[in-house]
Order: structure tokens, then C-alpha cells, then sequence
């Protein structure tokens, strides 16, 4: 049976190699009929995005939200299942030559109709997908979590600095307006210095065949999938990188997670004086995201905090007020436009690597059972939007637009 799986062995056969060109010869003839006029708001020709891997996230979420974007459009995808091929050229309007399955990604780097690659895979794909998009000379928004590990990630880094393109991670709520405005209230001191973050997230994940649940395939279930935005949502409130972690894992239900912890605990502490306690599992439902501040009795939360295009917030002066935005499409277009502008977006790899460093941190600590300190690459962050973190490893950025 054909699946949307990435093929287990990469090696190209002639016949294969044939058909290559022929994908390659095909997609830039079609290029050359200039099938997308589509322009942005101010009259430039809208970047073009393919999208690699046609699971839930693509199905539910990437795909609608690239009918809203206005400065990208979805141009091509690539999926190892003949049928969704099908249906996604016929509901996009794509034609054949952006088609791909993955035995012809390579194939992308001939069509000049995609600018950028966005990576929705599970995540032990994410680095290998990600370096061979920058090696096809694109532009790449990789999914969270960046990586399995902080070396993938440095890997990924490297690659895109290497090709000139940028790299970006899939951190919607950075583009959220409620989730500013927690930046904001946080970073400014609105409500006075928080002194305890409490963002908590988990939901119900039926099937254990899942990739998810897989060590060398999810990387270690909810720290890695889940973990992630609360690590963020700490960080972003504070304005700060933790400095040290404490954390605990537990299972109770042994059939179910047999290679990874059900539930995730853990504590980080900051060195301005906050501190933060996180749960993530994927056994329960939770999604919240709490501040408060030291004097005063001032706090914020939002509650749904975490899934997409749906949060809700208070704070001890009442309820916040805001316009719900599609977050996606928010921070497609801004890729976009940092892109077209030949701006560094304001979620760089640099980002994941960090949140990757400090999920290695916490990693550590359930494993031992000792506080550990954090690694020191973490990129600094000041406010949003801030400057750009500095590059890893002492690579520097070469962009081309
Ligand atoms: P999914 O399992 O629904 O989809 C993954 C897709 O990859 C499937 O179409 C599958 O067929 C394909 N695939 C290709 N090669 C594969 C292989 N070797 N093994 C398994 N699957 C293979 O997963 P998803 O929920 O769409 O998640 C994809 C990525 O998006 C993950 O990294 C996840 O963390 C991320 N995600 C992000 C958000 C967000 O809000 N930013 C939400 C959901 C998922």
C-alpha cells in the first residue's frame, strides 16, 4: 500500500533519475507561462510555499490558512500518497510539475515558482528535510519542534546560513496578538515583575502507533511536542532564557507509553527572580498559560492559551479585548515578508536551537533527578520584536533574496 511515508531508502535509480528531469523540465515550463500573477498588497509577486508532508497539521490547518495569506500562496507539495496528491493539485489548483512525491524532492530546486519549503513532517525528519531544502536553494519554515537535538539543529543552522536562505520555525504564536500582549505585560513589567509563570499543556493522544509515541521519531512524546510551547511562553514572558531546570516524568499507563513518559513536570528558574512549573502529557486535557507579579497581587492568563486561533485571556483588571487572528497565516506572511524585505524573522533557528537546549536541559533532569543548568547557546532575547539572535556556532548569516 502506498503511504504518505518518506521512502527508507534515499538511493535514486537511473529510471528515477530520468523521470527527475523530466519533473524538473516540467515545472519550470510551466513557470514560464507565469501561472501566478497573485501579488502582494503592495504590488510584488507573492512568494510561492510548498509544503512537505500532508498530515493532520498541513490538512487542518496550513493548507486553509494558505488561502488567507497575502503575500505567499501554496504553490506545490509533497506527499508519498498518490490520492492526496491528487486531491490537494485539484483543491489548490496545482499543477502536475509542483507536485512531488518524496523519491523527487530534490526536483523542487528546479522550480522557480517555490520559494519557500515548509516542513510539517514528524520530527526525526525535520533536519534531514530542512538541510536538503536548503540545498535546493529554498527558503525553509521548519515545524516545532526544530529537531530531536541541539546538534540536528545546529546542523539545520548551518545549512540554511550556508545556502543564504533563511530558516524559520513554525512558532505561530509569536504572531498571535493575545500572546504579544502576555510578551508586553510580562517583558514591560505592566502588571509589576512576575514572579511565577504556570503554562501547562496535554491533551488525550489515542494512538500509541503514532510516531509520536516513538523515541527515535518524536524524540520523547510530550517534552518534545507539547514541552516546547510552554518553554516558549515562559521565555517569552520573562524576556529571559532559564538558568537552571528541575523535572519528573511519570507513566501510568504502562501499555500505552511503552518508549515514552506519559506526563512531564517541570520547573525553571529564571535570573531575574521568576520561576515557572509546566506540565505537559498526553494522557489529559490542559491548556493554559498564568503570571503573576510580585506586588499588588497583578496577574495575566490566557485560557485556551496553546491551540491554534483560539485564545482567551484575563488579566486582574479584566477581561483582554482583542480581534482574534488565523496565526498561521500571520506568520506565513510575515516570513514572507521578511523574505521580500530581506529582513531576519523574528523566529530564526536560532530560537528552536535554544528551546532545544533548554528541552535537553530538562531531558537531563529527569534522568538524573538534579537540577541542571541550561547549555550556554541559547540565543539572548531582550522584546518582542527584538533584534535578531546571534548565529550559533559563530556562523554567520549570508542571505539572499
Ligand atoms: P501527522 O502524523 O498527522 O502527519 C505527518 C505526515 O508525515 C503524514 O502525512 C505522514 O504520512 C508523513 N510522513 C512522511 N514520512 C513519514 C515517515 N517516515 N513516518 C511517519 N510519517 C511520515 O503529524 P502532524 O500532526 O501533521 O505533525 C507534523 C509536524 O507538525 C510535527 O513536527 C508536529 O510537531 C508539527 N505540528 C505543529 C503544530 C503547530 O501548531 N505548530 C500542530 C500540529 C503539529
Amino acid at each position: 500500500m502506498k503511504t504518505d511515508r518518506t521512502p527508507t531508502s534515499p538511493s535514486l535509480t537511473r529510471r528515477l533519475a530520468l523521470k527527475t528531469i523530466a519533473l524538473v523540465g516540467r515545472a519550470g515550463a510551466f513557470s514560464r507561462r507565469a501561472a501566478y500573477p497573485g501579488r502582494t498588497p503592495d504590488g510584488r509577486r507573492k512568494l510561492g510555499v510548498a509544503l512537505v508532508g500532508l498530515g493532520n497539521y498541513s490538512t487542518a490547518m496550513l493548507g486553509p490558512s494558505l488561502r488567507k495569506t497575502q503575500w505567499c500562496e501554496l504553490r506545490g507539495i509533497v506527499s508519498g500518497t498518490a490520492a492526496k496528491r491528487k486531491q490537494w493539485a485539484q483543491d489548490f489548483n496545482l499543477p502536475a510539475g509542483s507536485v512531488y512525491d518524496y523519491e523527487h524532492f530534490h526536483a523542487l530546486a528546479g522550480n522557480p515558482d517555490i520559494d519557500i519549503v515548509y516542513v510539517v513532517l514528524p520530527n526525526f525528519l525535520h533536519a534531514e528535510y530542512t538541510i536538503r531544502a536548503a540545498r535546493a536553494g529554498k527558503h525553509v519554515i521548519c515545524e516545532k519542534p526544530m529537531a530531536l537535538n541541539p546538534e540536528e539543529c545546529r546542523q539545520m543552522i548551518a545549512a540554511c546560513c550556508g545556502a543564504g536562505r533563511q530558516l524559520s520555525i513554525g512558532y505561530r504564536l509569536r504572531f498571535d496578538p493575545f500572546h504579544r500582549e502576555v510578551m508586553r505585560f510580562g517583558q514591560e513589567k505592566v502588571f509589576g515583575a512576575v514572579k511565577l509563570i504556570e503554562a501547562s499543556l496535554g491533551f488525550n493522544y489515542p494512538d500509541p502507533q503514532s510516531w509520536r509515541f516513538k523515541m527515535k521519531e518524536g524524540g520523547g512524546g510530550a517534552i518534545m511536542d507539547l514541552g516546547v510551547y510552554c518553554v516558549e511562553a515562559a521565555r517569552y514572558v520573562t524576556g529571559e532564557n532559564p538558568v537552571r531546570v528541575t523535572a519528573q516524568a511519570c507513566s501510568f499507563e504502562k501499555d500505552r507509553f511503552v518508549e515514552i513518559p506519559e506526563t512531564y513536570h517541570f520547573q525553571m528558574e529564571f535570573s531575574g527572580g521568576a520561576v515557572s512549573t509546566h506540565t505537559v502529557s498526553y494522557s489529559f486535557c490542559v491548556d493554559r498559560l498564568y503570571a503573576a507579579a510580585a506586588q499588588g497581587g497583578g496577574w495575566f492568563e490566557l485560557e485556551p492559551a496553546f491551540r491554534p486561533n483560539a485564545p482567551s485571556g484575563r488579566t486582574s483588571e479584566g477581561p483582554m479585548k482583542i480581534a482574534r487572528v488565523n496565526q498561521m497565516a500571520a506568520q506565513m506572511d510575515d516570513f514572507a515578508r521578511c523574505i521580500l524585505d530581506g529582513r531576519v524573522t523574528r523566529v530564526p533557528g536560532e530560537e528552536g536551537l535554544t528551546d532545544m537546549l533548554i528541552i535537553a536541559a530538562i531531558k537531563d533532569a529527569v534522568r538524573t533527578g538534579q537540577p541542571t543548568l541550561v547549555g550556554s547557546n541559547c540565543a539572548t532575547r531582550k522584546r518582542e520584536p527584538g533584534p535578531p539572535a546571534p548565529i550559533a556556532d559563530g556562523v554567520e548569516m549570508k542571505m539572499k533574496h
